[in-house]
């Protein structure tokens, strides 16, 4: 008989969230308004120290909204990660604008600060203009270097938005990912760290910007007693039965990191001498959203990812490759991208292990016991 699946990733519902859910019913607030809504975002704000937040539909939703507000239009390029899921990129293409791929750096896997400075001249040159924005990704949770990609970017003025879609409690210097830039923003997809079961939040010092994203986000409705609309609006408020579900999330997310941490530390543990797990430099604390490893033939009998995930598979064991780099996608061929080898290196080699907080320890050592390295 075959075993039960063990998921990448699964939803982990902790108790409360029905409470908030149940409220939500008892007081009919059955729509995408509600208290729990506003309630939510400034939770969601005093957990990660930030003045602003609006609460989304969804992760990409608050990457589109952040383009519009910084002015992103057809003709525009935006610098984006090429190493990241494609939620990260697509805004741009719905702005009209073009993207522009920078790859990784080898140490946290995300936006190489170096090539990102040659990619901004290269654009000046070639385009006659520097890129309207940057949108930069922590990858898997691990904390990008922030601090020098910040540098970069205001050295050319050109605004940040930080996509921490996987990075949800993640620090960089004891400081939450998502604060750094201009904006941030944060996805509450079924797979994240915690999950709304759909939904994404939008993050900002600036008030002006926030309430513009409430305002967009539900129709850029105009002050008036029937519906006056004098611009383009969008239908990308989270709903306030979502935001009840988000609430009692919130109370768990802090236990989800640590469980998210030990899952890694049980891997590394146990396969460290035969696969790479990558660390934290100094001053990154990641999420460890999922557990990411290389694998390397020669010290596998021969074996390489792709052998490694089937087998894994065989045994009803959920496993993905690594993210598969944005310029190498069919959809954006033909988009500018500067290229270090190392987001291809990645997806050449790497895998995503079974990550979720709420595998039980038995889970654990059958993922361990199939990757052979007993
Ligand atoms: C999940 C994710 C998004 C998009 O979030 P959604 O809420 O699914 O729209 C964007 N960027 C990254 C890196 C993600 O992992």
């Amino acid at each position: 008989m075959q075993e039960s699946k063990i998921w990448l990733s699964s939803p982990h519902m902790g108790g409360d969230e029905i409470k908030f859910v149940q409220q939500a019913f008892d007081e009919n607030w059955i729509s995408p308004v509600g208290p729990h809504i506003a309630a939510f975002e400034n939770e969601l704000a005093a957990y990660n120290k930030v003045e602003h937040c609006a609460a989304l539909s969804s992760g990409t939703a608050a990457i589109h909204l952040a383009l519009i507000i910084l002015d992103v239009k057809r003709g525009d390029e935006v610098i984006c990660s090429s190493f990241t899921f494609s939620g990260s990129c697509n805004p741009v293409a719905y702005t009209g604008a073009t993207p522009v791929f920078v790859d990784s750096e080898r140490e946290t896997w995300n936006m190489d600060p170096d090539l990102l400075e040659e990619a901004i001249a290269d654009r000046k040159k070639k385009a006659g203009k520097i890129p309207k924005a940057i949108i930069l990704v922590h990858l898997y949770g691990m904390p990008a270097k922030i601090e020098k990609l910040i540098k970069v970017a205001q050295k050319h003025g050109i605004p940040v938005i930080e996509d921490a879609a996987e990075a949800l409690g993640s620090e960089f210097k004891n400081q939450r990912l998502g604060t750094f830039g201009d904006f941030g923003i944060y996805s509450f997809n079924g797979n994240k760290i915690i999950t709304t079961s759909g939904g994404g939040a939008l993050v900002s010092k600036n008030q002006a910007w926030i309430q513009r994203a409430r305002f967009l986000a539900t129709q850029a409705r105009d002050a008036a007693p029937h519906y006056e609309h004098s611009q383009i609006g969008y239908n990308y408020r989270l709903s306030n039965i979502c935001a009840g579900i988000g609430r009692g999330q919130l109370h768990y997310l802090d236990e989800r990191i640590k469980q998210r941490r030990s899952v890694y530390e049980t891997y590394r543990k146990a396969a460290a001498h035969r696969f790479h797990f990558p660390s934290e430099p100094d001053g990154h604390f990641s999420n460890r959203w999922l557990t990411t490893i290389l694998v390397d033939p020669d010290k596998n009998n021969g074996i390489d990812r792709e052998a490694l995930r089937l087998k894994l598979e065989s045994k009803n064991i959920e496993c993905r490759p690594l993210w598969k780099p944005m310029h190498l996608q069919p959809v954006f061929r033909g988009a500018p991208a500067y290229r270090t080898g190392v987001s291809e290196s990645l997806f050449e080699s790497g895998l995503c292990l079974p990550s979720g907080s709420n595998l039980s320890t038995s889970d654990l050592d059958r993922v361990i016991d199939s990757l052979g390295v007993a």
